[in-house]
């Protein structure tokens, strides 16, 4: 039996009824772009993260550079992040007018800690974008204690825990991607800035909107970057079982577990005091070549993500001369996700320990 990689479908199969009447709403609304719909989301994320404000803009992308500028990050300024990420990570820092800088991380944890991060600050440093790869949540409160103003990447993490609370309420501003195959994915592209900084949630709303407050009189350069309310009203019907698919994202890990799949392959180390919803469930193999065979030839899903990291990508290699990042080649060549959903069952789990075990 074949195991996917995903199962968007079978996670909302139960919903459909209440997806649909949510899409009437907004039709007989007449409402379609920033109306009570994504104001009604915005709070009820930011409630559910424990951020103050929340500001719904077109995708996880413009989320990272508007919270950026936002937080007065501008020409001149380096922006930390790491390599070992989406690219967007990284393709949102130079449209601030700001240049990346590059650091490492602990391959264990698929994370920046406070050392790698230490290790790129310079006087020029303005902000870290602090990625929570893979759910995983990076230790947020080591990283501010280095004194640098930190924005969270939380597009992989919403519905992950730490001992100092959710992903997405740990620094001075977070983003998080609605992109469909996300931990709480939306029908198209959407994110949202969250922060409990009133000036920069107000900023952000103003440079997602033009840079107006009116659409009269212009303050700033801004963007065209609005979360649809058709969007936000689907999303409005799958936050309240956000929790549930946490927790069964942390099902499948356990059941992972104890079908020995540490054994045969490297497990994600969760960050201490974290407590991840898996976005992917990224494993580590030596021989990483063998183990997509022996999966492949199972019928079994699997990706590796990041073969090339950010800093060797041809529009990066510019900011990244000489650099070399040790933890992140190890998790450049060795890692492989495999398939993580709230749904899987301990018998798929049993199949693909059983398929990594030919490899
Ligand atoms: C998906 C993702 C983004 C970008 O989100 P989009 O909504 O696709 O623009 C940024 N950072 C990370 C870590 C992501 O996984």
């Amino acid at each position: 039996m074949a195991v996917p990689l995903f199962e968007t479908a079978a996670t909302l199969a139960p919903l459909r009824d209440e997806l649909r009447a949510a899409i009437d709403r907004v039709l007989d609304s007449e409402r379609f772009i920033l109306g009570p719909e994504v104001q009604a989301f915005e709070s009820e994320l930011a409630a559910y993260t424990g951020a103050a404000h929340g500001v719904g803009v077109a995708n996880g992308t413009d989320a990272i550079t508007i919270a950026l500028r936002a937080m007065g990050v501008g020409p001149g300024d380096e922006v930390v992040v790491p390599s070992f990420t989406f690219y967007a990570s990284a393709e949102a820092i130079p449209p601030t007018g700001a240049t990346p800088v590059f650091c490492d991380i602990d391959p264990a944890t698929y994370c920046v800690t406070a050392e790698t991060v230490r290790a790129a600050l310079t006087p020029r440093t303005k902000a870290v974008v602090v990625v929570h790869l893979f759910g995983n949540v990076a230790p947020v409160a080591q990283i501010e204690a280095l004194g640098v103003p930190v924005l969270e990447d939380a597009a992989q993490a919403v519905g992950s825990d730490s001992a100092d609370g959710r992903a997405g309420a740990l620094a001075t501003a977070s983003t998080i991607s609605f992109y469909p195959s996300k931990n709480l994915g939306c029908f198209g592209d959407g994110g949202m800035i969250l922060s409990s900084d009133e000036r920069i949630a107000e900023q952000a709303r103003i440079l997602r909107f033009h840079g107006s407050r009116d659409k009269v009189d212009y303050e700033q350069l801004g963007y065209n970057s609005r979360l649809d309310e058709l969007q936000a009203a689907i999303m409005r019907v799958q936050l309240p079982h956000l929790d549930d698919w946490a927790a069964g994202r942390r099902e499948t890990a356990r059941h992972y577990e104890q079908a020995g799949l540490g054994e045969l392959v490297t497990l994600p180390v969760p960050v201490t005091g974290a407590s991840p919803a898996w976005h992917l469930y990224v494993v580590g193999h030596p021989q990483v070549g063998r183990l997509e065979q022996a999966l492949a030839a199972a019928n079994i899903g699997y990706k590796p993500y990041y073969r090339t990291p950010v800093h060797r990508q041809p529009p990066m290699r510019q900011w990244a001369a000489g650099l070399e990042l040790p933890g992140t080649e190890e998790a450049a060549a060795r890692h492989l996700a495999i398939p993580m959903s709230p749904v899987l069952t301990r018998e798929q789990a049993d199949e693909v320990v059983a398929a990594a075990c030919t490899a």
